[in-house]
């Protein structure tokens, strides 16, 4: 713990600069790499829509950082038929 009180973002101190911002995926329908971008800022879990950069097909993709601003994220097909 820090004892510099003057840090408007230790709630959540992954703005900074450490965090990830670029991921690396396996997308669930073609099986390619992929890299996306992933943004700390907009917290430490997440979870959106993006289609893949290969076959174009939606992923619903979650994002979670953990305390040391390493991101873990996982895919699951969005098309859930
Ligand atoms: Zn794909």
């Amino acid at each position: 713990m820090r004892g510099n009180g003057d840090d408007p973002i230790e709630d959540f101190p992954l703005g900074d600069g450490t965090a990830d911002t670029i991921a690396h995926v396996i997308c669930p329908y073609c099986g390619e790499p992929n890299e996306i971008a992933v943004d700390p800022g907009s917290g430490a879990s997440q979870e959106y829509i993006e289609d893949c950069q290969v076959c174009c097909q939606p992923w619903r993709v979650t994002v979670a950082y953990d305390g040391t601003g390493a991101v873990h994220v996982h895919l699951d097909a969005a098309d859930d038929t």
